[in-house]
């Protein structure tokens, strides 16, 4: 094992516990359609870079899924799909052309704030080496020598919404990039469609800034990892904290499950606020074990196993004409069978950006239809310690000022 890079994207990961990618090295995980979709967006927002075609011109197009295919193709929801030879094919639609046209907005706005496009164009698919621990690729990459800045930008097409201040993937991203330019400036632009960054949202550094974050808290991270993959005994490596959440070797993680045994339910109105917290993530870590049991049991139904007293039963879904199924309802209802319905504030940022400003401040109120709920703040905030005099400067870093 010694000799595997760690990856800036499992970097929240390793950073807050380094001994995670030993763990992650001995489970097997199997490629999840959601993974598959999102491979394939990656490719269509290459092509589209490469080539100067819109992503709503290849609406209806097939895009080839040759290897990686999760074993149960009932698993891709909302999406059309067919198989055969070993191979699949995944029919790209409006949605998937919105997640590619979003992006392709993000570039266009950072091109139009720093007044021209970026030296050589946009590079999709970088591959960029930090150090010889830290390697991965970039979903794009721009230099613009003229104010010497590298923009790096992730696509992210899954519905979790990722926090770009708290990701430290991007900014190990632009540490490289700048690395190969000798930048004297990185942006991070992260584009989300679902889960609250459609716009695409971009954080401005120096790269002093972040090489000062890389020696205190990334390199002493990357280290331990490192010696985690030659140790005897992992324990000391691991560490339990919010980053476990999703972790793929929660399963067999000996830390993790010693944390949830400890869980001790008592009566919530007599806990003190360090108790209620501590619960939280115990109950957290518990939850956590409940959506693996319920994966494993979903996937032993569906090839047929039988768990006792559990059938497999779907979930409701939402139903939707086909383009033949619309033309017969246009055909009988005529313009009934369109609702006016008025574009939301989300839709008017992603559509019409020139227009953008009607979202600020009066112009509409947010109802949140889902109740509130405690978020855990981050864990590396408490744990990092800070080299003397470098307080300050960290504090701005984590705040994206
Ligand atoms: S479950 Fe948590 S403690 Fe265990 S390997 Fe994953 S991140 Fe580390």
């Amino acid at each position: 094992m010694p000799g595997r890079v760690l990856s800036p994207s499992a970097s929240s990961r390793w950073i807050a516990c380094p001994g995670f990618p030993v763990l992650a090295d001995l489970v097997d995980r199997p490629t999840s359609a959601a993974a598959v979709i999102g491979t394939a967006l990656h490719k269509i927002l290459e092509h589209c870079l490469t080539t100067g075609q819109e992503p709503f011109e290849l609406i209806g197009s097939e895009i080839e899924i040759a290897k990686d295919i999760p074993a149960d193709l009932s698993s891709f929801t909302g999406v059309t799909v067919r198989a055969g030879d070993g191979k699949i094919w995944i029919t790209f639609d409006t949605d998937q052309a919105l997640h590619v046209d979003s992006a392709l907005r993000a570039l266009h706005e950072v091109e139009e704030a720093i007044g021209c496009p970026p030296d050589g164009g946009w590079r999709p698919e970088t591959r960029l080496v930090l150090d010889e621990h830290i390697a991965g690729t970039a979903d794009v990459l721009g230099w613009f020598p003229a104010i010497e800045r590298v923009v790096v930008l992730d696509m992210k097409t899954g519905r979790n919404a990722v926090d770009v201040e708290e990701t430290p993937q991007l900014r190990l991203y632009a540490l490289a990039a700048a690395k190969v330019f000798e930048a004297k400036e990185a942006q991070i632009v992260v584009s989300q469609r679902q889960g609250g960054h459609r716009r695409g949202r971009g954080l401005v550094f120096s790269i002093d800034e972040l090489r000062a974050w890389y020696d205190i808290e990334v390199r002493p991270a990357a280290m331990r990892a490192v010696e985690a993959r030659a140790a005897n005994d992992i324990e000391p490596y691991l560490s339990v904290g919010a980053h476990c959440r999703y972790c793929p070797a929660i399963a067999i993680c000996p830390a993790y499950r010693r944390f949830a045994m400890e869980f001790e339910p008592k009566p919530v109105k007599s806990l003190s606020p360090e108790e209620l917290s501590e619960l939280l993530d115990k109950a957290t870590a518990i939850e956590e074990y409940r959506n693996l049991l319920v994966a494993e049991a979903v996937g032993r139904m569906r090839s047929g196993a039988e768990i006792p007293h559990y059938t497999l039963v779907n979930r409701r879904g939402t139903r939707h004409w086909t383009k033949a199924g619309e033309n017969k309802l246009v055909e009988v209802l005529g313009e009934q069978a369109y609702r006016r319905v008025i574009l939301t504030p989300s839709q008017v940022e992603d559509s019409y950006p020139e227009h953008a400003v009607l979202t600020r401040d009066t112009d509409y109120v947010t109802y949140c239809n889902s109740s509130a709920y405690p978020k855990r703040l981050s864990e590396q905030a408490k744990e990092v310690k800070v080299r003397k005099g470098a307080e300050g400067l960290l504090q701005s870093i984590r705040k994206g000022s």
